[in-house]
């Protein structure tokens, strides 16, 4: 069994990182600015929040997309400004994970869909291909359209990959471009476990033949031209 058989996507590098699972995609405005400003108020929220009360709006009073789903305060920002655990043990020197809604154990233990859904190889191109944060969550939660995505230069354009920095450009763009259909979706738009993924995907996954998603799929094909 090689590395990436076996890779976790969470932290897979020193420059990004994902929270999703944290409950980072539940609020209703999940645009980059909204994230970052939540991310970066993380070490004094979950210093008030160690002893207490649930996040059930943006903080401006829009409600989060999915209420029976839980948001950890204890996610922020942690070293080269990715997000992360601010309880975790390479964070504080000492787990204080315990602390949390979920606990060590279950925040230990837990892999999302997109573990399970990625090939080997989708995983691989995701680390080595996305370097921001933002759009590499942006491709964990959706697994499917990432692999849309991905299969889809090879297939179409594999003269993309030719040049990395033509390959990074067309996937931190494209993945732009669905994290703004992603946050027009009013539902949930991340998943606890495959089944809830494929039940809930149908909104806004481009793997999905449907007419709706024809805007979004054009405006990913432009961009591919445009960067070629
Ligand atoms: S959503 Fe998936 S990749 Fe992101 S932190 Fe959770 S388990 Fe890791």
């Amino acid at each position: 069994m090689n590395y990436y058989e076996t890779i976790i996507l969470c932290q897979p590098d020193t420059v990004k990182s994902c929270s999703a699972c944290c409950g980072l995609m539940n609020f209703s405005d999940i645009s980059r600015q909204a994230l970052t400003r939540f991310l970066a108020r993380g070490a004094k929220r979950s210093s008030a929040h160690l002893s207490a009360s649930d996040i059930t709006d943006q903080g401006d009073g829009r409600q989060i997309r999915d209420l029976t789903s839980y948001i950890c305060p204890h996610q922020g920002l942690i070293f080269n400004k990715r997000p992360g655990c601010l309880l975790h043990p390479q964070y504080r020197m000492k787990s204080m994970r315990h602390e949390s809604f979920f606990g060590e154990q279950i925040c230990d233990g837990f892999l999302c869909p997109a573990h399970e859904i990625l090939s080997t190889y989708h995983k691989k191109a995701i680390i080595n291909l996305i370097d921001d944060w933002y759009c590499y969550t942006i491709a964990v939660i959706d697994p499917r359209t990432t692999v849309w995505l991905l299969d889809m230069i090879t297939e179409r354009f594999p003269i993309a990959y030719q040049r990395e920095d033509v390959i990074k450009n067309i996937l931190s763009e494209s993945l732009e471009v669905h994290a703004k259909y992603l946050s027009s979706c009013t539902g949930p738009v991340f998943f606890y476990s495959v089944s809830e993924y494929n039940a809930g995907r149908a909104g806004f996954s481009l793997d999905i033949d449907s007419r709706d998603r024809d805007d979004e799929r054009m405006e990913i094909r432009a961009i591919i031209e445009r960067n070629l």
